[in-house]
């Protein structure tokens, strides 16, 4: 088994890789472990995303070159400087719902003039793919990581939160409840009210794409290993099976060696631009996984960038 674990007082959070058998006997032994002595948890809800290789790459390309457990403080660091104390839990006053894919599918599908869009990933995570709905804003956060989240930022964009309904989505779903009670608690300074309402993304991108994404090259090589990541509900894969209207648009991005899940929504035109050309491209890479140093970085902060291959000719 290669991959990342990271183990947090709060949680675990891990990407893992191997073939499916000893994911299998990894996911039943850590339901043991958790339900015996001191945890003692009868049914732990372990939230587990399975997924595939992409078809386009070799192994090597897309694989882990080993096993890394990390012990951390925080699953994700939300808040530079961090809080120094816990937060109260989310008041009363704003709802919050933990929505399904299908749940969710259906509020962007007909949004109403008080929804807003809020991606609480980098932005070169939504540079290449992101949900949007028809009439309303999908708000990003300029994000380089998760932890340059300021508290003055929702005050930033007080005017486009207050009195809305706000859907916030990230990756898997955990980024999303470490921003929850913060923005559950925010009130507009000056102002009187914050969001009327929360709606996350239960089991995050991950999860919608299970159901109404398609595996990138349909027909094509299917992976040698198989991928698990331990981060929402199982709902079973292509449940509600909306092929053809993903209301997310584009490419998944992933931290890990294959740069982005190959299910993909079902239009692949490119979201991103080339920050040279302005010309449509979604690809860091240039045709490999982020181990083939294929990639395009920034001279000056090293944040990934976006250069088409007409571009990347040219400079050489
Ligand atoms: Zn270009």
């Amino acid at each position: 088994m290669l991959g990342r674990y990271r183990l947090a007082p709060t949680g675990v959070n891990a990407i893992l890789q191997g073939p499916p058998s000893v994911l299998e006997a990894f996911q039943a032994a850590f339901v043991r472990l958790l339900q015996a002595p001191p945890y003692n948890i009868p049914a732990p809800s372990v939230d587990w995303k399975l997924g595939d290789l992409r078809p386009d790459l070799p192994l090597g390309s897309q694989s882990f070159p080993d096993l890394k457990v990390q012990k951390v403080k925080e699953i994700v660091s939300y808040l530079n400087p961090p809080a120094s104390a816990p937060l109260p839990p989310p008041p009363d006053s704003v709802p919050v719902s933990r929505l399904s894919p299908s749940e969710w599918h259906l509020l962007l599908s007909s949004p109403s003039s008080s929804t807003v869009l809020l991606d609480v990933r980098n932005l070169y995570e939504s540079n290449i793919g992101l949900f949007c709905a028809p009439g309303a804003k999908t708000l990003r956060p300029p994000l380089r990581k998760f932890s340059d989240f300021d508290s003055g930022y929702w005050d930033s964009i007080g005017e486009q939160l207050e009195g809305k309904d706000v859907l916030m989505y990230c990756t898997g779903g955990v980024r999303c409840d470490a921003v929850l009670p913060h923005l559950a608690a925010w009130k507009r300074s000056g102002g009187e009210g914050g969001v009327r309402s929360l709606g996350l993304l239960e089991g995050g991108i991950c999860r919608y794409l299970e159901a109404y994404g398609v595996q990138e090259g349909e027909g094509g090589e299917g992976g040698e290993g198989t991928k698990g990541e331990a981060s929402g509900v199982q709902e079973g894969k292509g449940g509600a099976g909306g092929n053809g209207d993903s209301r997310f648009l584009g490419k998944n991005f992933v931290f890990d060696p294959r740069r982005h899940d190959p299910q993909v929504s079902s239009s692949l035109a490119a979201i991103g631009t080339c920050v040279a050309c302005e010309a449509p491209w979604d690809d860091y890479d240039h045709g490999g996984g982020h181990q083939d140093f294929g990639e395009t970085r920034c001279d000056k902060c090293r944040v990934l960038i976006l250069v088409c291959a007409t571009w990347r000719e040219r400079q050489g």
